[in-house]
């Protein structure tokens, strides 16, 4: 039950606004009254903000001296499951609530009037009486072909009262209708027949539907190879949801990588859903945001942030490769989506599905605590087999420099191509070059804003920072020594490996797929459908192909650098290694045809390596865990990250050398402060970045300890602190 309090014209009540302030501010409620939840717009200064009615007025000013609410939004009322998921997870990632309530109102257009919502078109009816402004309102609607226009843009244009056009609207002759961008989305029916599931797959759906049909919080792991039929599985469960009349959410991870997706969906329900992500239209996140909060979405397919999205009733989250870091927003309010599903979850009385091939250590843990139901899909639907994968050694191909394709590589990938058949070259490397460097003088060229090095694009002639996305013209002569004609290229990227490629099977077609090569998601979207369908023999890419695309002829991946993950001091790097090299590894036979994954490789006796080609997935997991028990790192301990930054180096060390002697509160809960060392991305744009790491045991009250300690903190000039719980790297 919603415990939303009304409030008579007058009274005092608390708003929370979308401005960087630490409290919610009072005003008294307008003319029409108010509700809590109530979207507002309320005067700050001299200026009017958004902001949402979150209460009885905290009694801190003199009443007689409150300014009025400007006026009640409209907009469905938020939902309290929602202000205090808001709340929640502000209290949890340490983050301020405006800022949690500007990534809940990233809907344009929130303050329209209602008459925006309306749109004008000409009718067949004539008017009984004509009269010179009913004239002029039809003359624009006829010089306009069918156009058709707000209710102030009409009246405007005609120079007419918006009376006028009202009285038209009762005739017949002017046509009112619902605009475009509130209209419902297609019902989907969850009644159609789905496909014929395997035994296995019939008692995965079963268990999810049971979860759901229980109307209460639960999460389950669904972990099972590619090609399993995990994504089937969880359709049943999105269809028990619809039946039940309660609304789904389907979180992808690289929202542009979908068509496939959507198209399953309309396959199995009959409609599209609605989608939402950051390339979405402003009209299309409009219609979003409110046919969620209306009841007029039923399913929504969407990145990371739908999952602040106003829904009426959500009754089930599907977290897709719910491992993807792709979860963790880094930059604004660092929160994790997997995270936060479960805990809007349970906040709702929804249920989560978290569904991998190669699960998360967090979450692998909690199913094996029994914290989270856990389902297996064991086997590949269909006649399709695991890929053999084989580790390559480095060290006896001896390449000449400036080569990657091992001879053994060449040779599997010749023999596929003769038989009609696709092979991948997989590097998670995007770009020619990652380092260009001046023979003369033996500098590299780095990023003028950040510590990064300039990475060279040889297809878009310029290189790029992978940090900033700064670009520049590949240079005659080294910005360091000025010696012209001597900058080269070290080490590969994908276009350079599919140079290489091109020389050494000049018969076969090659399709390169990178991110940065494409305009687009509808050009990235079009060249997988080419390639899908036969048109090319050999794909070069990066992790983009390891997310969910089904290639039926590719039945060999190479992958060029296994290494390359497991470089750094990153304790998370072997299970990101883990996981990517399983991925890729999964595109191969997906159909009829055998697949077969080559590691090249300098360390094949290398732990990680060794237990990737051994498939043994438990026993990796069992050794990790192990490690990471030892280490009390998470999910056996909890960590955070303070990040300083600011453009003067000195200064931001200054303010971490002063928090680091200073720790009292992050002792008196046993926890343990290591840095100010540089951050991961150490500059970006110009700013210096420092970082915190606390370390602390389970259980602890880790963010209050965090508030107390980072309270007297005092930012001056444009030093910026930023806390980063469950950090990505540590
Ligand atoms: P996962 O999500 O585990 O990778 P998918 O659900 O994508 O697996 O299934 C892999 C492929 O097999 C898809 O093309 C899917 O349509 C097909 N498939 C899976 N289960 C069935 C089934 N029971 N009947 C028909 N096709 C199926
Ligand atoms: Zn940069």
């Amino acid at each position: 039950m919603d415990a939303s309090q009304e409030f008579a014209a007058g009274t005092p009540v608390a708003v929370l606004t979308t401005q960087p302030l630490d409290r919610l501010l009072d005003y008294k409620a307008p003319e029409t009254g108010c509700q809590t939840g109530d979207f507002v717009e309320v005067p700050l200064g001299p200026r009017r903000v958004l902001g949402v009615v979150w209460g009885p007025g905290q009694g801190d000013f003199d009443p007689a001296k409150l300014r009025p609410v400007n006026r009640v939004l409209d907009a469905a009322p938020m939902r309290e499951e929602l202000r205090i998921f808001l709340e929640k997870c502000s209290a949890y990632t340490l983050t301020p609530m405006p800022a949690m309530l500007r990534l809940a109102t990233r809907a344009p257009g929130l303050g329209d009037p209602p008459s925006m919502r309306k749109i004008y078109r000409l009718g067949d009816a004539e008017p009984s009486r004509m009269t010179d402004a009913r004239t002029r309102v039809l003359e624009v609607l006829r010089d306009h072909g069918g156009l058709a226009f707000t209710l102030g843009e009409l009246a405007e244009m005609a120079a007419v009262g918006t009376s006028v056009v009202k009285g038209l609207v009762k005739q017949g002759a002017v046509r009112e209708e619902d605009s475009p961008r509130d209209l419902p989305f297609p019902r989907l029916d969850p009644g159609r027949p789905g496909k014929a599931l395997t035994e296995d797959q019939s008692a995965a759906a079963t268990q999810l539907q049971e979860a759901v049909a229980s109307g209460q919080y639960g999460t389950t792991l669904l972990r099972g190879i590619t090609g399993s039929g995990k994504t089937e599985v969880y359709l049943e469960a999105v269809a028990a949801c619809l039946e039940r009349g309660r609304q789904a959410l389907v979180l992808l991870p690289e929202i542009a990588l979908t068509a496939e997706f959507l198209s399953r969906v309309e396959a199995r329900f009959g409609a599209r859903p609605a989608e939402w992500h950051s390339g979405a239209t402003m009209t299309e996140r409009r219609r979003i945001w409110r046919m969620v909060g209306e009841g007029g979405a039923q399913l929504v397919v969407g990145a990371r942030s739908a999952l602040f999205l106003p829904f009426r009733d959500l009754g089930l989250i599907v977290v897709d490769e719910e491992h993807d870091t792709a979860y963790k927003q880094e930059e604004g309010v660092l929160y994790n989506a997997r995270d936060m599903a479960v805990l809007r979850a349970s906040i709702c009385a929804a249920q989560v599905v978290l569904a991998s091939a190669t699960p998360s250590l967090e979450s692998w843990t909690n199913a094996q605590a029994g914290k989270y139901r856990k389902i297996e899909l064991n086997s590949r639907f269909g006649p399709s087999i695991l890929p053999q994968m084989q580790s390559l050694d480095m060290r006896e191909a001896k390449l000449p420099a400036g080569r990657w394709i091992s001879p053994a590589l060449a040779e599997a990938v010749e023999a596929r191509v003769a038989k009609g058949e696709q092979a991948l070259l997989f590097l998670n490397r995007r770009g020619y070059a990652p380092v260009t460097l001046c023979r003369a003088c033996g500098s590299q060229i780095a990023c003028p804003h950040c510590d990064a090095r300039m990475v060279e694009h040889r297809f878009l002639k310029r290189l790029m920072c992978h940090q900033c996305g700064e670009t520049m013209p590949i240079p005659k002569a080294c910005p360091e020594c000025g010696v012209e004609d001597r900058l080269a290229p070290v080490g590969p990227g994908v276009e350079r490996v599919a140079e290489e490629a091109a020389a050494l099977f000049p018969e076969a077609r090659q399709a390169v797929l990178s991110s940065d090569l494409f305009g687009s998601a509808r050009a990235l979207k079009a060249e997988i459908e080419r390639i899908a369908e036969g048109g090319a023999e050999i794909i070069i890419g990066t992790q983009l192909v390891a997310k969910g695309h089904n290639f039926p002829l590719l039945t060999l991946v190479g992958v060029i650098d296994a290494d390359l993950g497991l470089q750094g001091s990153d304790l998370r790097a072997a299970e990101r290694t883990f996981q990517l090299m399983r991925q890729v590894a999964g595109r191969a036979g997906r159909s009829e045809r055998a697949g077969l994954a080559l590691l090249q490789t300098y360390q094949p006796e290398h732990p990680v390596i060794r237990a990737i080609l051994a498939g043994d997935e438990d026993g990796f997991w069992r050794a990790e865990a192990g490690e990471r028990q030892a280490a009390g790192v998470p999910p056996f301990g909890r960590m955070a990250g303070i990040i300083l930054s600011g453009t003067d180096t000195a200064q931001v060390f200054d303010l971490g050398n002063a928090l680091a002697r200073n720790t009292g509160p992050l002792s008196a809960i046993g926890a343990t402060v290591f840095g100010p060392a540089p951050a991961p991305i150490a500059r970006i744009r110009g700013r210096h970045r420092v970082r915190l790491l606390v370390k602390a045991p389970k259980g602890v009250a880790l963010q209050e300890a965090i508030s107390r300690w980072i309270a007297p903190v005092r930012l001056k000039g444009d030093l910026r602190l930023a806390v980063d719980i469950d950090p990505q790297s540590f």
